[in-house]
């Protein structure tokens, strides 16, 4: 048996050297390679070619569930280490995940072929592999840094990137620096909206691949997707795929024959890496019926929905309330309100601090409803001291990290007005904010803030229209080329509230960052915090000091 397989092996040689390096799909048949107990076969699923032989420096695939791009990678992986000598590492998010998926998926692709078995022997332990030419494999969890240590490699390939721990992925990208090689493939079902394999550097600056398929019938090129191609009944079994074009339904088995026809298609020309998506409506196993279960039990419970917009359509998403979008800020927008004037009241400041200072201010109208009044960014802390001391009446909250020194001279220096703000996930208090006064001139003002609660507010202000904002809100903050709004609109939709186990088993919410900026969200919170407590009624020194030059005038 062996000397039979290598034998095809050095036949297949001699055919076509080139093809053998070129095309790990064709060597997987030639081998007659089993993936996932099954021969591996492109058939219903000629998407995989071109992706299998796909050369980019970085690849990037959002994709539906049980697509067969796990074992796509896994055989080009097995291809790559024997036929180019490349030193590869297989990220997955969890290490306890890593020796089932090498028993359950890569062990048993390398033992379906005896040349292949031969050629890779294990070396200390199940998650190193080594070739016959001292090529290695590495099959790491992103949970376990440590082990991402010291091991250089030429090729990663990760799995399940959204799942995984995200401060590990830069030193997992690091274990390339050493190559020339330095070739990247994130795989991942995505999650939420901005974050893992839907990032602004990730996805959104691909060049976005589609599969488009034939219609049958009139031929036209399009591809499937949930909100065009499907004609939704009252019930799963009246669902229609047709399509878009002649309206023609078309059936489960000729959407999978039509793979056969498909072409991949960027849909943008600016993206500086390689990306491919695709969905569950291509699949050659999931029926029409599989697929849109996930929707009609989804209509009853967010959980379902989310899985079927993840796992299904292979797109990103979150529940109403759960992310802050464009479309609801718009919503706060009021034609009759402008910035700056003579504010009605007490005015309500958030300042974060980062490179720059965000400030935004506001007043409360009758109603309770923040009413924007001024938004600065301010390079200086004189700038900020200096817009304070024109106020009269004021509650201002100031972000205590990353830099307190500033934020300290300032809170001693208008006592009962200025708090430096601590954010914390599930303090010991039950409320959102609990306002710490000084005790003496040297001490300052704080106010613990549960962070969880406090971004419920906001969004929950946002949603209720509690927030007022200029007709032209689009054009605030930092000018941004590329988007229909600015920096104000960009760093309040980033942050997303997602509802995590913790380390005892219990779901508990949480508004989780990506790399983007969200500086006016932070500040936009700690305005909130702010409006929590009436500012104290202090006659400002600059009065006091109008008042007495009045006197001595007098
Ligand atoms: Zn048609």
């Amino acid at each position: 048996m062996l000397l039979k397989q290598s034998n095809k092996e050095t036949i297949y040689r001699r055919i076509s050297p080139v093809r053998t390096l070129a095309r790990p799909d064709e060597w997987a048949i030639y081998m007659g390679l089993r993936v996932d107990g099954r021969p591996f076969s492109l058939e219903g699923r000629e998407f995989v070619s071109q992706v299998i032989r796909d050369m980019s420096p970085e690849i990037v695939i959002p994709k539906a569930a049980q697509m067969s791009f796990t074992v796509t990678f896994i055989t080009r992986t097995l291809h790559w280490i024997k036929e180019r000598g490349w030193h590869h590492l297989y990220l997955l998010p969890m290490k306890t995940g890593a020796i089932p998926f090498v028993q359950a998926r890569i062990d048993p692709t390398i033992d379906s072929n005896e040349f292949l078995r031969e050629h890779f022997t294990n070396v200390d332990n199940r998650l190193h592999k080594q070739n016959v030419n001292g090529v290695s494999l590495y099959i790491r969890g992103t949970n376990i840094n440590r082990e991402l240590q010291e091991i250089p490699v030429d090729v990663e390939v990760w799995d399940e990137r959204d799942r995984m721990v995200e401060d590990s992925l830069e030193d997992a990208r690091h274990r390339m620096d050493g190559s020339k090689i330095k070739k990247l493939v994130i795989l991942s079902t995505p999650t939420v909206p901005g974050h893992g394999v839907d990032s602004d550097d990730e996805w959104h600056s691909s060049d976005q691949h589609r599969w488009e398929i034939p219609c049958p019938r009139c031929n036209r090129y399009q591809t499937l997707d949930f909100e065009e191609s499907v004609k939704l009944g009252d019930a799963v079994s009246e669902c229609v795929l047709e399509c878009k074009f002649c309206h023609r339904p078309i059936k489960d088995q000729e959407r999978i024959a039509q793979n056969a026809l498909g072409r991949w298609v960027s849909t943008n020309l600016n993206g500086i890496k390689r990306g491919y998506h695709i969905n569950q409506f291509n699949s050659p196993v999931q029926t029409l019926n599989d697929i849109l279960k996930g929707w009609f039990s989804g209509q009853k419970d967010t959980k379902k929905l989310k899985s079927f917009y993840n796992n299904s359509l292979g797109l990103p998403w979150v529940a109403y309330g759960d992310q802050i979008t464009p479309e609801i800020i718009d919503k706060c927008r009021s034609k009759g309100h402008r910035l700056g004037g003579i504010p009605d009241g007490p005015v309500f400041i958030g300042v974060d601090i980062g490179t720059f200072i965000h400030v935004k201010a506001s007043y409360l109208n009758r109603f309770g409803h923040k009413m924007a009044w001024q938004l600065h960014i301010f390079r200086e802390w004189d700038q900020l001291d200096n817009f304070l001391s024109k106020l009269i009446s004021f509650n201002c909250v100031i972000d205590a990290h990353p830099e307190k020194r500033n934020a300290r001279d300032l809170a001693l220096k208008y006592p009962g007005k200025v708090w430096l703000g601590f954010e914390e996930d599930r303090p010991a208090t039950e409320e959102i904010a609990v306002y710490y006064p000084a005790k003496s001139r040297t001490e300052v003002g704080k106010v613990l803030i549960d962070r969880t609660m406090a971004f419920d507010q906001v969004i929950s202000d946002y949603l209720g229209g509690r927030i007022v904002l200029p007709a032209d809100a689009r054009e605030l903050g930092e000018y941004l080329e590329r988007k229909d709004y600015n920096g104000f609109y960009y760093h309040l939709i980033q942050m997303v509230r997602t509802e995590e186990e913790d380390t005892k088993g219990r779901v508990v919410a949480r508004w989780r960052k990506n790399k983007n900026p969200d500086h006016w969200h932070h500040t936009e919170m700690f305005e909130t915090i702010a409006t929590m407590r009436r500012p104290s009624l202090e006659v400002p020194v600059s009065i006091q000091e109008a008042f007495q030059k009045s006197a001595v005038m007098a």
